[in-house]
């Protein structure tokens, strides 16, 4: 149900976008997925290509990247990457649903503090969008 909300409010974006430029359709689309949010992209795509349709706007190409966990200390500043394979499922999960939650499982691997933020790697954004 996550992808589906994140679905509505890109295709939302998108048509705004083909309104400003007064497009007809988009040729690329490109989107940023934090691998802390841990979508699943088929059932993404699945959603895109449904209200894209339902919205009657066509979408030649989606490309999804994976953008890097980049976590930063707030006490000695020293900044590390999270693999969430490092991570067991159960916990994966629980940060796909709160993504605060990593807090608990990871910490600084220079001064051992939790007290970090996270630069990147939360959420989803649209990288680029090529419309003509
Ligand atoms: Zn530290």
């Amino acid at each position: 149900m996550h992808e589906w909300a994140l679905a509505e409010a890109i295709i939302d974006y998108v048509s705004k976008v083909l309104r400003e430029r007064n497009a007809v359709k988009v040729k690329r689309l490109v989107l940023r997925i934090g691998k802390l949010q841990t979508i699943d992209k088929e059932i993404l795509v699945f959603a895109l290509n449904n209200l894209a349709k339902e919205y009657d706007i066509s979408i030649d190409e989606i490309i999804m990247r994976d953008e890097e966990i980049t976590l930063k200390c707030r006490k000695c500043l020293t900044q590390w990457t999270l693999s969430p394979s490092q991570l067991p499922e159960d916990i994966r999960e629980a940060i796909h649903f709160v993504p605060e939650v990593v807090h608990s499982f990871t910490k600084c691997p220079k001064c051992g503090s939790r007290d970090f933020d996270i630069v990147s790697g939360r959420g989803l954004s649209i990288e680029s969008i090529e419309v003509v």
